[in-house]
């Protein structure tokens, strides 16, 4: 199994090289060079059995020889032994024909977690192998670092830094990123906000005798790894619901599209689709896209769904990868005109493939607001915002006797104001970390600063 850049002129790399580079050194993004096919006898073999076996049977194509067989599956089992809920990826009933997946049984309550913790392990395994040590950094508005240190605490292997803004992430969110006390986590409150902590480490990555010197790793969404753990719960969730006999279709709350296009590579590997239906909040780039076919950047506009706060949506690429027909160049040209002038048009064609796919709706703030409030009211469902956003999209797109499954990512608990403005209630933790709030934090406060964030990790790394 090879990947290839989705601009075309990177080197061609194996899974596990492609999940420690990240980035391509074109500036694209790694996608396999084919993706293996699923026949409707395996599909329909998936039916009874347990998540961890579905995303053995899923992920293994993918991963060449990078893992053997044990190896694989003994980093599945670690990485979802911690979840709350023993289907890991539970389905519950919304109205007929809408289905809501759950995917905040996690440590961290956050879709994330899912893919997280199987990089986590993977990682580990390849660098034990290849005696390395790394450096990973990241940049959150909360979700993402969360998820990162609770998937890296403790590798031996592995040091992790993680950066948010500080004052600017919730209770919970900051909470889970500064009680862990394992001494490879490192949680950095940077004096600024979301885009300055995103642009200091874009800084350190571009400065690569530092790069080099630390071995700095990254593990934001559009490490392939991250994507093709994703594919797994569309697999467990359409054949809980009929497939390969039954077509299904999907909304899900997108932000940066790595979600949603584990849904496409689902679809690709054979998994009955109809459709994949994008749902947006107030930053609506990728609606407005699907609706104009002008991709266009517009300012962030915070909202009460903050993880689906971005200007432009980075897995998008991959999209546009096979919309144009898997033509790195037609690519690579459309990237550089966004550079130079913050916008593209897509053409008629790729607009066509993609709305053959995808569809998509936008949900003002009132909206996400209003949709917890009834849907507590109509299906007993107390959903955070950033899955209020998918309900009210996929309630409108059903159709037919094609079951909608919304993808619920994350937990009502990680966005407890919006809950309770909207509702009155204050969803509470689940218990397994009800003493969140008891725990003792442990967080550097760091000045908005390259110099003094390298010298910091510098310092602070285990080497
Ligand atoms: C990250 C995140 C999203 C957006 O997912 P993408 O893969 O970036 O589209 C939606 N909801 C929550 C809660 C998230 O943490």
């Amino acid at each position: 199994m090879r990947y290839i850049s989705t601009r075309g002129a990177a080197p061609v790399l194996t899974f596990s090289e492609a999940m420690l580079t990240g980035l391509a050194r074109d500036g694209g993004l790694y996608v396999p060079e084919s993706v293996p096919q699923m026949s409707a006898d395996e599909i329909a073999a998936l039916a009874g059995l347990s998540y961890e076996e579905v995303a053995f049977r899923v992920m293994k194509p993918f991963c060449g020889e990078s893992f053997s067989d044990d190896e694989l599956k003994g980093a599945i089992a670690r990485a979802y032994a911690g979840f709350g809920h023993v289907a890991r990826a539970p389905l519950v009933q919304l109205a007929p024909g809408h289905f809501l997946l759950e995917l905040f049984h996690g440590p961290t309550l956050a879709f994330k977690d899912f893919a997280m913790q199987v990089i986590g392990q993977l990682f580990q395994i390849e660098l034990e192998k290849q005696g390395r040590k790394i450096t990973i950094v990241g940049a959150t508005s909360g979700d993402t670092g969360s998820a990162a240190i609770e998937a890296f605490r403790g590798l031996d292997n592995v040091d992790v830094f993680i950066l948010f803004p500080h004052g600017r992430v919730s209770e919970v969110q900051r909470r889970q990123m500064t009680t862990p006390s394992e001494a490879n986590v490192h949680a950095l409150a940077l004096d600024g906000d979301f885009d300055d902590c995103q642009g200091r480490l874009k800084d350190m990555f571009n400065h690569f005798e530092f790069r080099d010197e630390v071995g700095l790793a990254g593990v934001n969404s559009i490490n392939w790894a991250r994507v093709l753990a994703q594919v797994v719960y569309y697999f467990t969730a359409a054949v809980a619901l009929g497939a390969p006999h039954r077509k299904i279709s999907f909304t899900v709350p997108t932000g940066n599209f790595g979600d949603i296009f584990a849904g496409f590579i689902a679809r690709e590997m054979g998994l009955p689709i109809e459709q994949l239906v994008i749902a947006t909040n107030q930053n609506d780039i990728l609606h407005r896209c699907l609706t104009t076919g002008r991709y266009e950047m517009d300012g962030v506009k915070p909202s009460i769904s903050p993880s689906m706060d971005i200007q432009i949506s980075s897995n998008f690429e991959r999209a546009l990868f096979w919309a144009y027909g898997k033509d790195g160049k037609a690519v690579a040209q459309l990237m550089d005109e966004m550079k130079a002038k913050g916008g593209f048009a897509v053409s008629q064609g790729a607009l066509e493939a993609l709305r053959e796919i995808y569809a998509s709706g936008r949900v003002s703030e009132q909206e996400t607001s209003l949709t917890i409030t009834e849907e507590l009211a109509r299906s007993g469902e107390l959903l955070c915002p950033h899955s209020a956003v998918g309900v009210r999209v996929g309630h409108a797109h059903v159709s037919g006797a094609t079951p909608m499954v919304t993808l619920a990512t994350a937990h009502p608990a990680k966005f407890p104001d919006a809950v309770e403005a909207a509702t009155g209630i204050r969803p509470p933790l689940p218990p397994r970390m009800a003493d969140l709030f008891e725990r003792s934090e442990r967080v550097t406060r760091v000045p908005n600063d390259l110099a003094a964030l390298e010298a910091l990790i510098t310092e602070r790394r285990r080497a």
